[in-house]
């Protein structure tokens, strides 16, 4: 992180709350799923718009509200609407924005399931999309015009590469393109898109929102006349709400969104850097060892991913490891590993079979929460035992 960022962020408002009703620390939790008014006329005024007293829990919820109001304040953007999962937000944010005929362009390695809902679901709509290498501006801006949306993932999925995300959002606004970036990998505390003029920023709220791997959700943050659209059109309707309870446990995660991330910042580092002078890894993609020249980013997340050299026996080296856990998913408080040839033969499970492109080769970790030397005391045994021994 640096000196600037700390100094001009402040996150005090993630820990400290306007009182609650009995003094609570905490706001109560709005377990209910409709809100009763006193008189006919204070129903008319909702209804006629004229307050915002909450309705129906499909629609909005105090409890929800409170967590919207601190994602406007993370993002800095007007508005803001939480989702049931992070590909909820995702595909209510693309399908709220596009009609048949509308053409996506979309970066290369974007999060998985986002591609597989361009590229099944949206594409069944008659909305196409182009993908182009996002590390390429020229790319990029060649395959804008005429376009609809602008859908940026930086950094990408599997490979963390990123983008340049000021140049591309002024493209996006000079050819009347609406641009969106999913952020869920730098937190808003290390990259800030609606500063750059990015137009909607997307999370997995399922990941550093949250924060401790209780929780599935999402959020669309930035515009008030897109979110305000969203809200009228699309989000009522497709019904992929926040429940109160998980809004309330995503509350508590943010107090410790700054502390968290500065500790995967630093433990990510660390291991990256000890594993690129691994004699077993052939590459270490982490954005902090091939830094963008135009990075928005004021610190790192802990995902990363390593392309094992040809000797190393993959499901052999998982096996061995303690602390990181076989998982899917990323952004809790416990470290994972995700071996990409699993992702990638996915045919038969639940998910479709894409080709992402990347190497079968790869290793993804998360790096938690644990101290970064007991992660790597896990990392270099594991190693060994999947090394060939003469
Ligand atoms: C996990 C993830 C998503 C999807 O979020 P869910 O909460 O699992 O629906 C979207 N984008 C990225 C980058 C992710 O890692």
């Amino acid at each position: 992180m640096s000196d600037k960022d700390t100094a001009e962020t402040s996150h005090t408002f993630l820990v400290h709350d306007e009182q609650h009703a009995e003094g609570a620390v905490s706001p109560p939790i709005y377990q209910t799923s409709l809100f009763t008014f006193n008189s006919y006329e204070e129903m008319e005024a909702r209804f006629k718009g004229q307050s915002d007293r909450a309705l129906y829990s499909r629609i909005d919820n105090p409890t929800v509200s409170a967590l919207l109001q601190k994602l406007c304040l993370l993002e800095g953007g007007d508005k803001a609407l939480a989702f049931a999962s992070g590909i909820a937000a995702i595909s209510n944010a693309v399908l709220g924005l596009v009609r048949t005929g509308d053409r996506i362009v979309c970066v290369n390695h974007c999060y998985p399931d986002t591609y597989r809902l361009l590229r099944l679901v949206c594409a069944r709509f008659g909305v196409t999309t182009d993908f182009v290498d996002g590390t390429d501006t020229a790319a990029v801006a060649n395959a804008l015009p005429g376009a609809r949306l602008l859908y940026l993932e930086s950094p990408t999925s599997w490979l963390f590469q990123e983008q340049d995300l000021q140049t591309l959002a002024q493209l996006a606004q000079t050819h009347g393109v609406i641009s969106l970036v999913d952020n869920s990998w730098a937190s808003p505390i290390f990259q800030q898109p609606l500063a750059a003029g990015i137009d909607l920023v997307i999370h997995s709220a399922t990941k550093y929102l949250s924060g401790h791997s209780d929780v599935v959700a999402g959020a669309v943050v930035g515009r008030a006349d897109l979110i305000d659209h969203l809200s009228a059109e699309t989000t009522a309707y497709l019904g992929a709400k926040l429940s109160a309870q998980e809004a309330s446990l995503l509350l508590r995660g943010l107090r410790t969104l700054s502390l968290r991330m500065e500790r995967v910042h630093q433990s990510g580092l660390t291991l990256a850097g000890k594993l690129s002078a691994h004699p077993s890894v052939k590459r270490v993609y982490h954005p902090g060892l091939q830094p963008h020249p135009q990075s928005l980013l004021s610190g790192y997340g802990g995902l990363f991913s390593f392309e094992a050299e040809d000797s190393l026996d993959i499901p052999t080296f998982c096996n061995a490891l303690n602390f990181f856990k076989l998982g899917v998913s990323w952004g809790g408080h416990e470290s994972l590993v995700m071996p990409a040839e699993m992702s990638i033969n996915q045919a038969g499970s639940h998910s479709a079979a894409v080709d992402f492109g990347v190497s079968a080769r790869l290793v993804r970790l998360y790096v938690g929460l644990e101290e970064a030397s007991d992660l790597w005391n896990d990392l270099e045994p594991a190693f060994e035992a999947a090394s060939p021994h003469e």
